[in-house]
């Protein structure tokens, strides 16, 4: 399959911050093979006109548990231990795998009509997970946040149900669909696990080649309690087991220090900001700006839309860049290109995916904003209007390695009637009871 979009105003998030004009962008497969303003020799399969539209990448959604959208608004108005112990694990312990299907279909459908086309998802059942991304169409690194509870002593990778979990989904998983799918590492938090874990799967994750994805000092009682176990914050504890010797992403970092942002920049452990998510349970404000100053590279997350009630990375942008310039008294604290960067590039590293930008050669994972749509007009720059006036439902087609699965309000790869149907008749009244179908 091959398509040439014409008229392309397009943000190619490249080292320059090029926007380009009136140009050509070609597709071939699963890649972009062309880009400039010469049209590209040769016949395509199809042709989409740009004209009115911005052209970006597609967001890179870098932290996610993806089946809480069934819990969406439930639990609000508690800090993040009381929202998990009485209302969040209570509901989780209730699901199978159709409704974690249900789950899934729903935030896929929400995560595809406004922009994501890459993410990185901790959850259980995640075999179905895997299942429903592979279908929908855009890739993700997947995993099944490693907890656990019982005495350090007792530990075996034989009879841990995390380590069993960890390792058929790597057989299963890691590179399905051409690399679309792939498996990472997980140890779920330093507070759900304890060390025998963490050893395992640091030297599971470097054995196998997997990246790694861990919460970290999200909250500050959760920060000071693992202080006060292990003489160290949870970024330090974890290095001691070889957590962050592969390529990492650690949610949240409300109250990492400098110290521990020096071990990530030395390790390479990327930050996935989740403001929206942080500001809404009031764990705090993670200082992203003198991460990035410390040679961190943070992307952006939604988090689960339990605590953000919302998949739209738009309002993240937004959010990651008022807040930091409110936080700072600074107008350059976070620019709307530092806020793109986050979403797009910074997310593609975090995930060792070849994504995150405009350039022949990689994934052809590609959005088109309607920039004549009320709330974008006048356009004096077009990052501005992005970061700071578009919303998710202004994105009009979403392109995943190198296929439209959504355009003009039409799922191409998902029926989201049937999806809808399995989350009212099934999946709610399994979690909530009849009277919520
Ligand atoms: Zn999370």
């Amino acid at each position: 399959m091959s398509t040439l979009f014409t008229h392309v105003t397009a943000l190619l998030m490249d080292d320059d911050f090029t926007t380009l004009r009136d140009g050509y962008v070609a597709v071939e497969g699963t890649s972009i093979s062309h880009v400039g303003t010469d049209r590209p020799q040769g016949a395509f399969d199809q042709v989409i006109d740009c004209a009115g539209k911005v052209m970006m990448p597609g967001f890179v959604n870098t932290h996610t548990h993806i089946p809480m959208t069934l819990m969406r608004g439930y639990g609000g108005g508690h800090n993040l231990q009381d929202w998990l112990n009485q209302y969040i694990f209570p509901a989780e312990a209730k699901l199978d795998d159709r409704a974690v299907a249900a789950g899934t279909g729903l935030g896929l459908a929400e995560m595809i009509a406004s922009g994501v086309t890459c993410i990185a998802d901790m959850y259980m059942h995640t075999p179905v997970i895997a299942r429903q991304v592979l279908d929908a169409g855009i890739s993700a690194n997947l995993s099944c946040g490693g907890v656990y509870f019982g005495p350090p002593e007792d530990f075996s990778p034989d009879t841990c149900a995390d380590c069993r979990n960890q390792r058929e989904l790597t057989e299963n998983w890691h590179g399905a669909g051409d690399g679309q799918i792939l498996v990472d590492a997980s140890i779920h938090a330093e507070y759900t696990s304890s060390a025998p874990l963490w050893q395992w799967m640091a030297d599971y994750a470097r054995e196998h080649g997997l990246g790694m994805h861990v919460h970290i000092s999200e909250t500050r009682s959760e920060h000071e309690q693992c202080l006060a176990r292990h003489g160290k914050t949870p970024i330090q504890t974890l290095d001691q087991y070889g957590v962050w010797d592969v390529r990492a992403i650690a949610a949240h970092c409300v109250y990492t220090t400098p110290e521990d942002w020096a071990v990530m920049a030395e390790k390479g452990v990327s930050c996935v900001h989740n403001p929206y998510s942080n500001l809404k349970l009031g764990s705090g404000v993670a200082p992203v700006p003198a991460m990035l100053a410390a040679g961190v590279n943070v992307a952006l997350g939604t988090d689960g839309m339990s605590s953000h009630n919302s998949a739209d990375l738009f309002d993240d942008m937004k959010l990651a860049a008022i807040l930091h310039n409110g936080v700072a008294c600074d107008p350059m604290a976070m620019t709307a290109r530092k806020a793109l960067e986050l979403a797009t590039v910074n997310g593609a590293r975090a995930l060792g995916r070849n994504t995150g930008r405009i350039a022949p050669g990689a994934a052809a994972d590609l959005i088109l904003v309607d920039f004549e749509a009320p709330n974008l007009i006048p356009c004096h720059d077009e990052a501005e209007n992005l970061v700071f006036s578009a919303h998710g439902s202004n994105v009009v087609m979403n392109m995943a390695r190198g296929k439209v699965i959504y355009q003009n309000g039409d799922f191409l790869t998902l029926d989201l009637e049937r999806i809808k149907d399995e989350v009212r008749r099934y999946a709610l009244p399994l979690l909530f009871g009849r009277g919520n179908a």
